[in-house]
């Protein structure tokens, strides 16, 4: 008998009848001789819409309320699966966050699990229920409801998992697993037996929408193995762990995220300090810097370039403007209609050339490079965002040529 952590992400749940489908998963799986833990999001755009109700009566409105809003989705799916589990005649009980014992930090809509005490968890376990844990949510140190940020569900069930030593975390989704690309985009796009946790993580960063890189980074740190499959076609997924067999495959995936905005700022003095200056203000106002790049003007002036997620221009562009006051308005130019295009593969470490065999898929394609940035195991570039989709597809198809088995 194994203990096994299950996931069901919005899409999963969106209505009565994938409800059910869920529901007759957890029971064969229970009946299989298993003890289980489901964690679930909110049903399909729940979320979406709560955040849009919000928005419509005051959008200047505290972060604290909106966790109390937010919580409210997991809510109701935690309860109308527990009903669809007591149809089948399955033990059951749902469990709020809080009532599961997550303990998180007090960063409200971005808060981290502390500590989960799982002794209520364990206890239920102990009578042979399956407990529904609602995701994405927890309690902070002044019993404030506080959720875990967009797509927290998977934290929490790795979280779980991690907290209780299960043998299995499985997180279902929409799709059947990891692909070497979005396969709503990319036809040829390969779904993957397994990956390493570091690829994952520069996936599920660059852009790949299917696990959440903290649950990501977090199952790395407690050696929790994920499976990552469908819950609409039951066949197996793709294995998220170390070290995989598989260590000879060059590129693991292609990805685009369009959410990147690029900050220029021009004619500054040629003095030092000037990039200190910019970079710790937008470290303080914890704006996340991607990409920069920092070249010579003429007459002793140099000009600053870098990326920052969409939804953080604004805030860097008035960082700009107070570490340089004096700065013209022209001199500044906030760019929102990139995209940022990316290959991840531990291979690439230990064979030359792979960089050039993506620039070349970009040049034939016609697709001009804007910025380029590299680590150990990825490349990422800018391109027109506009030829994004297009960009991917050229990559993929450099890297994954029809007709093999990857
Ligand atoms: N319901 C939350 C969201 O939409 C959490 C999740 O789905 O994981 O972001
Ligand atoms: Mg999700």
């Amino acid at each position: 008998m194994a203990l096994i952590v299950q996931k069901f992400g919005g899409s999963s749940v969106a209505d009565a009848e994938r409800v059910m489908n869920v529901a007759n998963i957890v029971a064969n799986t229970y009946r299989d001789g298993n003890d289980v833990i489901v964690v679930v999001s909110a049903q399909g755009d729940t979320t979406d819409d709560l955040i849009a109700k919000a928005e419509e009566i005051n959008p200047k409105h505290s972060r604290r309320e909106m966790d109390q809003l937010l919580s409210a989705g997991e809510q109701i799916s935690i309860s109308l699966l527990a009903m669809a589990l007591e149809k089948l005649r399955i033990p059951v009980i749902s469990l709020l966050g809080w009532q599961a014992g997550f303990k998180t930090n007090s960063q409200y809509t971005i808060a981290r699990i502390k500590k989960i005490d799982v002794d209520r968890v364990n206890s239920e376990l102990d009578k042979n229920k399956v407990i529904v844990v609602a995701g994405f949510q927890g309690l902070n140190k002044y019993d404030d409801i506080t959720t875990l940020g967009r797509g927290g569900s998977d934290t929490s069930a790795v979280a779980l998992a991690a907290a209780l030593h299960a043998d299995k975390c499985q997180i279902f989704t929409d799709v059947e697993g990891v692909y070497t690309a979005d396969p709503r985009k990319v036809k040829n796009a390969y779904k993957l037996k397994e990956i390493t946790y570091d690829e994952m993580l520069e996936l599920a960063t660059l852009g790949a929408q299917v696990l959440n890189n903290r649950s990501v980074e977090m199952a790395k740190k407690y050696h929790v193995e994920l499976e990552v499959l469908s819950s609409l076609n039951p066949i197996p997924g793709t294995m998220v762990k170390e070290v995989t067999k598989m260590e000879k495959m060059l590129i693991r995936g292609v990805t685009k995220d369009s959410n990147v905005a690029r900050l220029s700022v021009l004619r500054l003095e040629d003095k030092p300090g000037i990039a200190f200056n910019l970079f710790s203000k937008l470290a303080a106002k914890k704006i996340n810097v991607d990409i920069i790049l920092q070249s010579s003007g003429r007459r002793g002036t140099k000009d600053i370039t870098f990326t920052v997620a969409e939804d953080n221009a604004e805030l860097a562009r008035d960082c700009i403007m107070e570490c340089f006051p004096e700065i013209e308005e022209e001199n500044v130019i906030v760019d929102k209609s990139i995209a940022k295009v990316s290959i991840v593969g531990a291979g690439m470490e230990t064979h030359p050339g792979t960089a050039s065999r993506m620039f070349d898929a970009l040049y034939s394609a016609g697709i001009n490079i804007e910025m380029i940035s590299t680590s150990e195991i990825k490349i990422s570039v800018l391109v027109d965002q506009e030829m994004a989709d297009r960009a991917v597809s050229a990559v993929h198809a450099e890297f994954f040529p029809e007709g093999r088995e990857y």
